[in-house]
């Protein structure tokens, strides 16, 4: 684990939650903080809508950080709808997700863009959560460490090592988002120990310790323990699992507690 970088949950609402819902949610994590034991680092990335208003609830519950799930890599002008790095800045943002593959999929996404948006991002003072994986097809063929190569490759182009260190890399297998089927602890242990491989090569060692690799795809109450015991784990992404914000806080709990035992042994 990143020496002074803590566990990340992180809970992607995804087109999700009105504003009366996102301060329920608050609320009750505000109610369970004292069973995180400071442990852990809950990323909670939101509509644009709610980002303003959660972050002004969020310094009041110091486990908390905003996030938000996208940004345009300009600074600003005529781009209809887009929202820049500046503006989620000045909203509370700490995160921004980057790369999701439904943004891939649905938003014509593609790693150069990627490596742009992550780039905004950390110029504002932003930590992008950099999504990379691979298709069930591409994990069929073999192909999975090669593809997930390419992407480091690609996104990560021209980043200098503190650009990494303030980058947290989230492997999504895409055939696990949404579907139900999370990546057993081993294949998600071997795509984060090649990614943290992959950094020690192309940066150094102390890079590679400091950058905090997290899996995300169909993590939930009852599989929770055991993708924090893949190997190189620095946090999970929960996306439906944790719209409920009981199972959010009960995924935040197991996380908590295995992070603290992992400290004492
Ligand atoms: C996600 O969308 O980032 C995600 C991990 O979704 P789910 O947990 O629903 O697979």
């Amino acid at each position: 684990m990143a020496a002074g970088k803590k566990f990340i949950v992180q809970s992607n609402w995804k087109m999700n939650k009105t504003f009366e819902e996102g301060l329920a949610y608050i609320s009750a994590i505000r109610s369970a903080e004292p069973r995180f034991l400071g442990a852990v680092e809950l990323v909670l990335c939101v509509p644009f809508t709610l980002l303003k208003v959660l972050a002004g609830e969020a310094p009041g519950i110091p486990c908390i950080s905003m996030g938000a799930q996208n940004v345009h890599w300009e600074e600003k002008g005529a781009f209809t709808g887009e929202i820049s790095a500046a503006m989620l800045s000045d909203a509370g943002a700490r995160y921004c997700v980057v790369g999701h593959s439904e943004r891939r999929e649905y938003f014509a996404d593609t790693d150069e863009r990627v490596q742009w948006k992550a780039k905004a991002c950390l110029k504002h003072g932003i930590t992008p959560i950099v999504c990379i994986g691979e298709s069930f097809q591409e994990r069929k063929r073999g192909q999975t460490l090669a593809k997930l190569e390419y992407q480091f490759l690609t996104c990560f182009e021209g980043f200098t090592s503190q650009a990494m260190e303030n980058t947290v890399i989230e492997y999504e297998p895409i055939w696990a988002i949404g579907s139900g089927h999370v990546a057993t602890p081993q294949q998600a242990g071997e795509a984060h120990h090649f990614i943290r491989e992959m950094i020690k090569k192309y940066y150094s060692e102390a890079t590679a310790l400091q950058t905090r690799i997290i899996y995300g795809g169909s993590v939930k109450v009852k599989n929770v323990l055991e993708m924090t015991q893949a190997r190189d784990t620095d946090g999970v992404g929960v996306g439906s699992d944790s719209w409920d914000v009981q199972n959010f806080i009960k995924i935040s709990e197991t996380c908590a507690q295995r992070v603290s035992k992992r400290k004492a042994s």
